[in-house]
């Protein structure tokens, strides 16, 4: 396949047509991601730039999810941590070829394990932007329609899920995140992953797939309110979910199962 082929099979994906196939990342002046008998392009838009992510505002105040989540937690967590994180993935990126990997998404899904800049903050960057995504004061407090009939056929009902979750926060052991995540058949599936990874990584988890729904078990996320009990802090982060910005990952997630 050549280099417009897949350029093609990319932008299909970017529609939402096609999954491209993933060739992996290179790190910088690395020149493994052309296609052979190919020069480098020195155009704009070809690798990526200083600052091709931005922290992503925040659509509530950072004391709207009190007294779940307080606000100095809210502040630190997305103006340090998450700012981190972009910060560190912008500079670990800065100058690489893009090839077909030019979203993070895409990184994501191929990124190599042993290349930690881009594993631990492109996951920090995507992980944090779907927590603030997830998180509302005011959301429906249960799944409807589509989402909730697949979370009763695939995993048994809400109330299961929400066990399997909170068991999978609470035996996280030291830092990760809890997902709840659609796999390439279909199916509905918790799981959780150490540090900043989650199941887009193929090479990093045992069962890959999109997640619809993050809640990050980083000491950060609740010590101040909560302390070492991090159980409270995942029943309180239960109360949280907007379950119709999971239901939109949702559905566009089964809209990619071929
Ligand atoms: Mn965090």
């Amino acid at each position: 396949m050549d280099k417009r082929t897949f350029l093609k099979l990319s932008g299909m994906a970017g529609a939402g047509l096609v999954v491209a196939p993933w060739l992996g990342c290179q790190p910088s002046g690395d020149d493994k991601t052309l296609r052979s008998g190919e020069k480098p392009d020195s155009g704009a838009g070809d690798v990526w730039g200083a600052e091709a992510f931005a922290l992503p505002a925040l659509s509530f105040g950072m004391d709207a999810l009190e007294p779940a989540i307080d606000a100095e937690t809210m502040a630190i967590h997305h103006g340090k941590h998450h700012a981190g994180y972009v910060r560190k993935l912008n500079a670990a990126i800065e100058g690489r070829a893009k090839g077909i990997d030019d979203n993070l998404i895409t990184l994501l899904k191929g990124v190599d394990s042993a290349d930690e800049a881009l594993r631990n903050n492109g996951g920090g960057h995507f992980n944090h932007t779907l927590y603030w995504e997830v998180l509302t004061p005011g959301g429906p407090s249960e799944p409807q329609g589509a989402l909730a009939a697949h979370i009763v056929s695939d995993l048994g009902g809400i109330d299961a899920l929400k066990a399997a979750f909170a068991k999978a926060g609470s035996q996280q052991f030291g830092s990760g995140w809890a997902w709840l995540s659609l796999d390439d058949a279909g199916q509905l599936f918790v799981s959780s992953t150490p540090n900043q990874d989650n199941p887009l990584m193929t090479q990093c988890v045992e069962r890959s797939g999109t997640p619809i729904l993050g809640m990050d078990v980083w000491e950060h996320a609740y010590y101040l309110n909560y302390q070492n009990s991090r159980t409270d802090y995942i029943q309180a982060f239960l109360g949280l979910v907007n379950w119709e910005s999971v239901a939109l990952r949702f559905q566009g997630a089964m809209g990619q199962v071929g």
